[in-house]
């Protein structure tokens, strides 16, 4: 009787609470369980991890330096790393004072090389004194993975955009008609600007479907911008962006054709990631 009681009791009382009786009952314990420990009887070594050990990185003297298992795209010396889009013939911007100046009538820049997921870090600069206004000013671009000639690609803007007012999509930092900055972090002309970028590729199914899209995080001049934003798609300057398959790119730098005086670039390097 008083057995009889106690289940009727445990009954009203599930009932009461809303939740099934059977879920109070305890799980089956999963095949091969036995050598989980209990929660309550963990010890600290049992969620401790010893391998793989990370590489060691040895970092530069700076954060804005290479660190070194960096590839150096550009240390002020040469464009040996680079080719003009347009015939993939040696780059003919400019190298003068350590820096790069966008040479407008040679077009677009990319690396030799292709990269697929990866750190980067580049520096540019508008001119002091620099004309223009909204896109019309300092505009040039990155493009973190280069899917042809031309503008294709997947824009990261650079813009003057030190108290110069444009669509907010289109302004520093932007991921070009897809994503405003999460803040404008711009040095006004004459200064240097910093971009830290992450970014995972696309990956494709066989048939040429997205399986995952590009992902993006920037930092600019040490402020989050872009915070692992997901790619709608290559940039387009009309209408909608969608993908296209590819495989390893080459990053581009873009020479815009407004008549703003060209921009500068500097220090730029990349960290292949896995
Ligand atoms: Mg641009």
């Amino acid at each position: 009787m008083r057995h009889h009681f106690s289940l009727l009791t445990t009954l009203f009382v599930s009932g009461a609470l809303g939740a099934p009786l059977y879920a109070q009952a305890p799980a089956p314990a999963p095949q091969g369980a036995a050598a989980q420990p209990a929660a309550g009887q963990m010890k600290p070594a049992d969620t401790e991890v010893w391998e793989p050990v990370p590489k060691v990185v040895t970092p530069g003297a700076t954060d804005s330096a290479a660190p070194s298992d960096a590839i150096v795209l550009f240390d002020g010396k040469n464009l040996d790393e680079w080719v003009n889009v347009k015939g993939q013939t040696p780059a003919t911007w400019l190298v003068q004072d350590g820096v790069m100046v966008v040479h407008k009538p040679s077009g677009n820049i990319e690396t030799k090389r292709k990269f697929t997921n990866y750190q980067l870090h580049l520096e540019f600069r508008v001119p002091a004194g620099t004309t223009g206004a909204g896109q019309a000013r300092g505009n040039s671009g990155v493009f973190l993975a280069s899917t042809g000639n031309g503008d294709s690609g997947y824009e990261l803007q650079v813009l003057d955009s030190y108290e110069n007012k444009t669509y907010v999509n289109g302004q520093a930092a932007s991921i070009y008609k897809q994503s405003p900055p999460l803040a404008n972090a711009s040095r006004k002309p004459g200064e240097w600007n910093v971009y830290d970028v992450a970014w995972t590729a696309p990956v494709f199914n066989a048939d040429g479907t997205v399986k995952s899209p590009a992902f993006v995080t920037v930092f600019h001049n040490g402020v989050l911008v872009q915070n692992h934003f997901a790619l709608k798609g290559g940039t387009v300057y009309i209408g909608k962006p969608s993908y296209t398959a590819h495989g390893p790119s080459a990053i581009k730098l873009q020479s815009h054709g407004d008549p703003s005086p060209p921009i500068s670039f500097r220090n730029i390097w990349i960290r292949e990631l896995p």
